[in-house]
């Protein structure tokens, strides 16, 4: 049962368009343990094999298998009360990323689902793995917040309710890119 929730949002992901064919990663935490997507694996046709089971805090065998991005996940399942966690490449969120420090949706669902965005690493250059306490420390305030240049992670307590923000944070900034594109101004 357990991999067809990481199926259902990893299909869905790669047919929106939110991540490319072998990128984003998905988890979730049962207890002390995690099951994460495995390095490389396609979220669009994710099988019972592409899951890797490792601990929350403690290396085991399986560690090395895991995603790229297991330091992160970890770290948000360490310093906030996420159980699940969705990272994707959302292109309209990415593409603001690189010009705003904070998205703050200007469409009714957007902005009652995330009222704010922060937009973290500004002035580096984030490989993945990398900035997992900050990513973290925003996730105990925000929903969802976004790498600039990299791309989205999103927190809840089910993978469904993680996609949700990704999907909404997208929508939000595709829409905040259309109004930039015809110079309309929102204040
Ligand atoms: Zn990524």
């Amino acid at each position: 049962m357990l991999v067809s929730q990481f199926q259902a949002v990893g299909r869905d992901l790669c047919a929106r368009g939110l991540v490319s064919s072998h990128s984003g990663n998905l988890s979730i935490k049962l207890g002390e343990r995690l099951f994460i997507t495995h390095r490389n694996s396609m979220l669009g046709c994710l099988a019972e094999q592409d899951l890797v089971e490792t601990g929350v805090n403690k290396n085991d065998r399986s560690t090395p298998l895991a995603s790229t991005e297991l330091a992160v996940h970890r770290s948000i399942y360490q310093h906030t009360c996420a159980s699940a966690i969705v990272h994707a490449h959302p292109a309209y969120a990415v593409t603001l990323s690189f010009s705003e420090r904070e998205i703050v949706p200007c469409d009714v669902e957007g902005n009652l689902l995330l009222p704010k965005v922060p937009v973290l690493g500004w002035g580096m250059t984030v490989k993945p793995g990398e900035l997992a306490v900050e990513i973290a420390d925003a996730l105990n305030e925000y929903k969802a917040v976004l790498v600039r240049g990299h791309g989205s992670f999103a927190a809840g307590q089910l993978l469904e309710e993680a996609y949700h923000y990704t999907t909404t944070l997208e929508e939000s900034c595709r829409l905040l890119y259309l109004l930039k594109t015809l110079g309309i101004s929102l204040r």
